[in-house]
């Protein structure tokens, strides 16, 4: 029986004598805790490696296969436990020294030192091997999952690529971010945040091939490489089990939660052959996930690379626009459906790009919501609508009102009320001729902040209106506590108002809603007789739409003006 504390050493040399004199020196201190094992040859060792648990190396460099760094190299890709101790002559003591920048523990000079010292070197670089392990899992380590880290990713990836390209592989990048996880930490706290952490890295770890690679770059981002996949569908096996395993309930501080997530894959070599193109392309493809409703998985497309760089080249100009000029507002008639008289108009952005010609607002205002490039285009449009409508309150008439679209960004911002009223003020307008249409879920956001800007403005006498209605997260409730004027009902359900009965009810309904609570009601997207027709028997009260104009010019819409006084 072999005592509990011994060590197995594995001496590579190929001189006999040396391995003889080495033993002879170790059987002299009693008991010998070191198991000696000899090889002669590089080969030989790797082999002994591979099937004897050994602690420690004593390694010549002089070997008849291999030479010098080359045989540190090799063991340390066949084995990265191993604590290894070069043994040299005088003469190579310089390179010795080096070796211990290339792993080595220690190195000790062939002929010198007794069985007692060369045990002592033995210990002392075993504990120092260990040492250096723990340092490196805490920086290859993320503390909260035992999962790999940013780092360690970056690391592993490249060399996944390094042998991908070698063995002529192919191999998959996931990119995996949890819906929602903002919200469970801020409803449950962080600690449980933590827990579902630690539970969704348990399920990942599950999910996948003992192969793959699992690594959190942080919050609730995790990456897993595949490595040698043969084709996509074994991606979308794996990444089909990891949405369904994640869609299980979650026991967190004994109450079961529900998370789902959002997965994008990329793969090398079909999207891109480096690191930083893998990864760039995979986290796009999670965020076209997200888009689609989340609780789903991508593939990175050529496609959506054309997107992403596209709207990229976009928000770029975007920033320019204003002081080149690019920008104009465009004027909708909102028509009184009884007296078919112009009793409004909505001012509406448009952006003459230099090449492309006219951008949709559907394009580039989101790309503006972004940033804070959305408030200075905001600010734009309310001073220009504003001037405008000083003029045509002094041309036409003193009460003409218009209507200006505002981004939920600008309620998070304190200043735009400051502005809005410096702006009126300079104007000299009255406060109840300017409209914000502002949309449903606007008035879902939970900060008091947002509600707050609201209320101040219909305190201050301007008008609000909730446009698109119907298709967001509508809580009647909310008309009730906010002051409202208009409804707006989205021009998704006039399109078939003619011909599908459950949109002819809803409109219905809705004008019923809004005369109700005493709001006005408008319907946008009005294009032929026949639904204003019907849209005049249910009693709404104004219309919008092409049947009586597009939105124009501010030249063309006083021609609109004009025409109606003759
Ligand atoms: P919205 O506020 O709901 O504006 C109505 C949209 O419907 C406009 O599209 C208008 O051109 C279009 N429309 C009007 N009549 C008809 C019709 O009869 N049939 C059809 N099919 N469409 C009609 P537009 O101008 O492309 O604007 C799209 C959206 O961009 C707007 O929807 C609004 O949400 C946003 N937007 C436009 N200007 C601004 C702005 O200054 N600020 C902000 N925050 N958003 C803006
Ligand atoms: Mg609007
Ligand atoms: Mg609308």
């Amino acid at each position: 029986m072999r005592e509990q504390e011994t060590v197995d050493v594995l001496f590579v040399e190929d001189n006999q004598g040396d391995a003889r004199l080495l033993e002879i020196m170790l059987s002299e201190i009693q008991p010998n805790p070191v198991f000696l094992h000899h090889a002669a040859s590089l080969s030989q060792a790797l082999g002994l490696l591979q099937t004897k648990k050994i602690d420690l190396i004593l390694l010549d460099l002089a070997l008849p296969d291999a030479d010098g760094l080359e045989c540190l190299k090799k063991i340390q890709q066949n084995n990265q436990s191993v604590a290894i101790i070069i043994l040299t002559g005088l003469d190579d003591l310089d390179f010795a020294k080096k070796t211990m920048q290339h792993g080595a523990q220690d190195y000790l000079v062939k002929g010198q030192g007794d069985g007692h010292l060369i045990l002592r070197a033995i210990h002392y670089a075993i504990e120092r091997k260990q040492i250096e392990q723990r340092l490196t899992k805490l920086a290859h380590f993320d503390s909260l999952t035992g999962l790999a880290n940013r780092e360690y990713f970056n690391l592993t990836l490249t060399r996944a690529i390094q042998q991908a390209e070698r063995k002529k592989q192919m191999i998959a990048l996931m990119f995996l971010d949890l819906d929602y996880f903002k919200d469970i930490n801020d409803t449950l706290g962080h600690a449980a945040g933590d827990q579902l952490l630690i539970s969704v890295a348990k399920i990942l770890i599950s999910c996948v091939r003992s192969i793959d690679f699992i690594a959190r770059l942080g919050g609730d981002e995790f990456v897993i490489i595949l490595d040698d996949i043969c084709n996509a569908k074994v991606i979308s096996r794996i990444a089909e089990k990891i949405l369904s395993e994640l869609a299980k309930p979650i026991t967190l501080s004994k109450q079961e939660i529900v998370v789902s997530s959002s997965i994008g894959v990329s793969v090398y070599p079909d999207d891109a052959i480096n690191t930083n193109d893998l990864v760039r392309f995979a986290d796009s493809a999670m965020y076209q996930a997200k888009d689609k409703g989340r609780n789903n998985f991508q593939f990175y497309t050529r496609k959506l690379n054309e997107d992403a760089q596209y709207a990229l080249m976009l928000k770029n100009d975007l920033r320019s626009s204003i002081c080149r000029n690019e920008l104009m507002l465009y004027y909708q008639p909102k028509i009184n459906i009884l007296s078919n008289k112009i009793i409004g108009a909505e001012a509406l952005l448009r952006w003459k790009h230099p090449t492309r010609n006219m951008v949709s607002p559907e394009e580039f205002i989101p790309l503006a919501e972004q940033s804070s490039l959305i408030l200075v285009l905001g600010k734009w449009v309310i001073s220009e609508a504003i001037k405008q409508n000083k003029k045509w309150q002094e041309k036409f008439e003193r009460n003409f009102c218009i209507s200006i679209n505002l981004s939920v960004k600008q309620f998070k911002n304190r200043e735009t009320i400051d502005f809005i009223d410096a702006e009126i003020a300079l104007a000299s307008i009255e406060a109840s001729t300017i409209e914000f249409e502002i949309t449903e879920n606007l008035l879902m956001g939970k900060t008091l902040q947002e509600k707050d800007i609201l209320r101040e403005l219909s305190e201050r006498g301007y008008k609000i209106a909730i446009d698109d209605f119907g298709t967001g997260y509508s809580s009647l409730a909310y008309l009730k506590h906010f002051s409202i004027d208009t409804l707006k009902i989205d021009k998704s359900f006039i399109r078939d108002i003619n011909s599908n009965s459950k949109d002819a009810e809803i409109v219905k309904a809705i004008i019923a809603i809004a005369h109700a609570l005493k709001l006005d009601v408008i319907a946008e997207g009005v294009e032929n007789e026949k639904q204003m027709a019907l849209l005049k028997m249910f009693d709404c009260d104004e219309i919008q739409g092409f049947l009586f104009s597009k939105p124009v010019p501010a030249h063309e819409f006083e021609r609109l003006m004009e025409q109606q006084f003759v």
